[in-house]
């Protein structure tokens, strides 16, 4: 893997794909500057070099419009206070201005260019665009995690204009180790962990894992789905009818593969979608009418705690229950503190892609966990096995 710290960037011009795609308050102030903060240590070590860095990226879904709203300039102030410098803003990403600005651009300064997507050739991955952004740099980084699962322009097509200078960031480089670490080269035991709503959505995942975890562990709304294929009676708890048969083909292919598959044992049902619905604890394969499983009971933490405990690489994606409402978030709490635990006595846990991630921040698990990845879709997307193009464009 050919990272910037292969190449020295003295007197160079790099170009930087970052995902600087952040969430923003109503006065267009940033709220999350981790997408910011993550690629930090790329810039630097580039800056420290003696080269100087021109920065890319989208924010939001312009489609080719120019808008004041998803203008980059609104987030300068915010990439200033995290990079403690100046940066420059160039209010088109095309056109004079850009060739001026990134022409004069001095060893140790930062340059934005504006929202790549104002241009519709930017998601289209026309190559006409992507030369003309090339011809900015000398180098072309790419620290766009969050955005290496799209063969677009500036994220993909770009790099076969420069066939020897083409690097991944620190941060592209973190997050690909941390998929290898659970799925190729990852110390047994190995167990994944996924919730989340729907079977039908994390299909492809399970199926790409199977040949690399000892333990499954499915939580959360998807297990319902397995309860009833196996013969419970699950109320009026999530399910998805159409896959109960390939719920039973998953866990055959499972035990083929010697993956031990671990279901809930009982559930925290509840009579109505409602943090102030009325609350029982019962066996999962026994949920009544009109109650719904909402959370992991007791004896399904416990479970989950013994299988985690003797586990050595963890992934995990997706919650165990509605961990939204407070009165359904124990067992996701629980499973958190377990491979808090886990981790601190050893064992590298991963957790990536959606609410799982969004949990980990709430919650206060960012920590205590090895490493939480920052792209959602690309995390998902590698761990269905997916070869993302803005990592094959530099591999190749
Ligand atoms: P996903 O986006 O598929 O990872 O699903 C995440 C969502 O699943 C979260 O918003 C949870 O509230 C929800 N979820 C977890 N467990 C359950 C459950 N037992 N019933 C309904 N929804 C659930």
């Amino acid at each position: 893997m050919k990272t910037v710290n292969d190449f020295n960037f003295k007197d160079k011009k790099a170009l930087v794909r970052v995902d600087f795609n952040v969430p923003q308050s109503a006065d267009l102030k940033v709220t999350d500057n981790s997408r910011i903060v993550a690629v930090k240590p790329t810039i630097e070590k580039i800056l420290n070099d003696g080269g100087c860095v021109i920065l890319m990226t989208h924010l939001g879904r312009p489609k080719g419009k120019v808008s004041e709203e998803f203008s980059l300039e609104n987030i300068i102030p915010e990439i200033e206070k995290v990079f403690g410098k100046k940066v420059q803003f160039c209010p088109d990403c095309m056109g004079e201005d850009a060739k001026n600005m990134t022409g004069c651009l001095k060893p140790g300064e930062i340059l934005l260019l504006e929202n790549l997507r104002f241009y519709e050739e930017e998601e289209e991955g026309n190559v006409e665009f992507a030369e003309k952004l090339s011809k900015y740099g000398d180098a072309f980084v790419n620290d766009a995690f969050g955005t290496a699962h799209r063969a677009h322009a500036s994220t993909a097509v770009i790099a076969q204009f420069f066939p020897n200078t083409k690097f991944f960031g620190l941060l592209m480089a973190k997050e690909l180790r941390a998929i290898d670490k659970v799925l190729k080269d990852g110390e047994k035991p190995v167990t994944a962990i996924l919730g989340g709503s729907k079977v039908s959505s994390k299909i492809t995942i399970i199926e790409n894992m199977l040949p690399a975890v000892d333990n499954l562990i499915i939580g959360g709304g998807m297990a319902f789905t397995f309860v009833k294929a196996l013969g419970g009676q699950i109320g009026n708890s999530l399910v998805e009818e159409d896959k109960l048969r390939l719920a039973l083909e998953i866990l055959e292919k499972a035990k083929a593969q010697n993956v031990k598959v671990h279901l809930p044992i009982d559930s925290v049902i509840a009579d109505e979608f409602s943090n102030d619905a009325e609350i029982k604890e019962v066996d999962v394969y026994d949920i009544p009418e009109g109650w719904m499983g909402l959370d992991a009971g007791k004896k399904t933490q416990l479970m989950n705690h013994d299988v985690i405990m003797n586990s050595k690489t963890i992934l995990w994606n997706g919650p165990v229950g509605v961990f939204e409402m407070p009165n359904f978030s124990a067992g996701t709490v629980a499973l958190g503190d377990s491979i808090a635990e886990a981790t601190e006595l050893g064992a590298f846990s991963l957790v990536g892609g959606g609410d799982s991630v969004a949990f980990v921040k709430q919650f206060g698990y960012e920590d205590k966990v090895s490493y939480v990845s920052t792209g959602g879709g690309a995390m998902l997307e590698s761990l269905e096995g997916k070869e993302l193009p803005g990592v094959k464009a530099i591999n190749d």
